[in-house]
């Protein structure tokens, strides 16, 4: 039996959000994104809209109290008991120690970490490449660098935290969606 309550951890542009979509389909279990929630927010200029659309414009991380709050109200949603694909979330360690929390709290603790990697080169030009079909405003090469750095200073370490409670597995991101998704099954087993 795959395992259903799963992270996708990543730096911008690496695919987690196709591969966390794809994976919600087949499991059957919702695909939650802070990214898409936050963008959402800013969409409604709801109170959680007004405090992180700065932050997100900039490529800097919205503050941990704020994404924190969201994530505890989707991950306490019925449709999460069953399952969910965490995308995006948790992205420093404090926000890890309290994604732990709350799943202790439930009862539903987290069975994976998939780790998405793939060379900085490449997922640069990704990114601009999605600037130019998608429009989101934070697809800027300067903001692209920005959030590259705040990856690399800040969830990046998220690895060995996941590595040491023995639930990390790498994935190469390099390659078809199919490939990819293929390696994701095979770590899931
Ligand atoms: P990407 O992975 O391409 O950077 P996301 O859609 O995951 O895109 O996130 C977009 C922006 O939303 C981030 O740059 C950040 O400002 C904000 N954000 C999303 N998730 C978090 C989080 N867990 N903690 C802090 N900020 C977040």
């Amino acid at each position: 039996m795959s395992a259903r309550r799963l992270l996708l951890l990543g730096p911008p542009g690496v695919g987690k959000g196709t591969q966390a979509l794809r994976l919600a389909r087949e499991l059957s279990v919702p695909q939650i994104s802070t990214g898409d929630m936050l963008r959402d927010a800013v969409a409604r200029k709801s109170e959680v809209g007004k405090c992180a659309k700065n932050a997100m414009e900039q490529g800097e991380l919205v503050a941990d109290a704020i994404v924190i709050r969201v994530a505890r109200e989707r991950l306490t949603q019925d449709d999460a008991c069953a399952g969910f694909i965490l995308d995006g979330f948790p992205r420093t360690h404090e926000q890890a120690r309290a994604l732990d929390e709350m799943l202790g709290e439930l009862g539903t603790p987290l069975e994976r970490c998939v780790a998405i990697t793939a060379e900085e080169g490449v997922l640069v030009e990704r990114l601009l490449e999605r600037a130019k079909t998608e429009g989101r405003s934070d697809d800027n090469e300067a903001t692209i660098r920005n959030r590259m750095q705040v990856y690399h200073e800040e969830t990046a370490p998220l690895a060995s935290y996941y590595s040491e409670q023995g639930l990390l597995r790498d994935v190469d991101g390099t390659g078809s969606i199919e490939e990819v998704a293929d390696r994701i099954q095979g770590a899931l087993q």
